[in-house]
């Protein structure tokens, strides 16, 4: 009996508290600094040389010539097969690849899971790496 009791007078008591879950994606938490999201690919850097495929332990990431051009490569990365471990990123010789804070990333039609990262997520130095503050917004904190 005593813990009905308690157990209503909890139940009371969270009619007067604010949610603690947040009316998604109208309203977002801030992203921490350290979440690894989707890769992005600096094509000007790379050199072709496959540490990225050796090291990356999901079969996620395919580096092909591009075709007519000299010393172009191209990078597919598999959104499917990626667990973000950011193994490649620590392991390229010459920091073509970068972490992201893109976590949404989830898609209707299979054949999209796997994208040139060239076209979908070059690199652009001044907004990677960092939370969208337009997009974030503070909930219940
Ligand atoms: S490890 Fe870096 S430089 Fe080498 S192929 Fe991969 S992305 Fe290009
Ligand atoms: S983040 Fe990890 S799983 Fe994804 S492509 Fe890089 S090494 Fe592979």
């Amino acid at each position: 009996m005593k813990k009905l009791g308690a157990l209503l007078f909890e139940a009371i008591k969270s009619l007067f508290k604010k949610p603690v879950t947040s009316d998604y994606p109208k309203k977002r938490r801030p992203i921490h600094d350290s979440v690894a999201g989707m890769i992005a690919f600096e094509q000007d850097k790379c050199i072709g040389c496959s540490i990225c495929v050796r090291n990356c332990p999901a079969n996620a990431i395919k580096i092909t010539k591009v075709p007519d051009k000299e010393k172009v490569f191209s990078c597919e990365l598999s959104l499917a097969n990626c667990i973000f471990c950011s193994q490649c990123v620590f392991t390229c010789p010459k920091k073509a690849l970068h972490t992201t804070d893109k976590f949404e990333l989830a898609q209707i039609d299979k054949s999209k899971l796997t994208v040139k990262l060239e076209e979908v997520a070059p690199y652009k130095p001044e907004t990677q790496q960092k939370p969208d503050e337009n997009k974030t917004e503070k909930v219940n904190s």
